[in-house]
């Protein structure tokens, strides 16, 4: 068995890392899909022009001199 992140070969018995070979790369791969988390695409643009359609900035009413 080997560490799927840095491919060193890895021992299951007294471990409590694996399948990665240290803590260092357990939190790599922690990184990755924390990463990947942040990377999904959502909807944010689209909710926000809906609010500013909503609730319209009232400029003109403000232009006193
Ligand atoms: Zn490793």
């Amino acid at each position: 068995m080997n560490c799927p992140i840095c491919g060193k070969p890895t021992k299951w018995q007294d471990n409590p890392h694996r399948p990665f070979c240290s803590e260092r790369c357990q939190l790599i791969d922690f990184g990755k899909w924390a990463d990947e988390e942040y990377r999904v695409p959502t909807a944010i643009d689209h909710s926000s022009e809906h609010t500013e359609r909503d609730h319209p900035l009232p400029t003109d009413e403000e232009h006193e001199p």
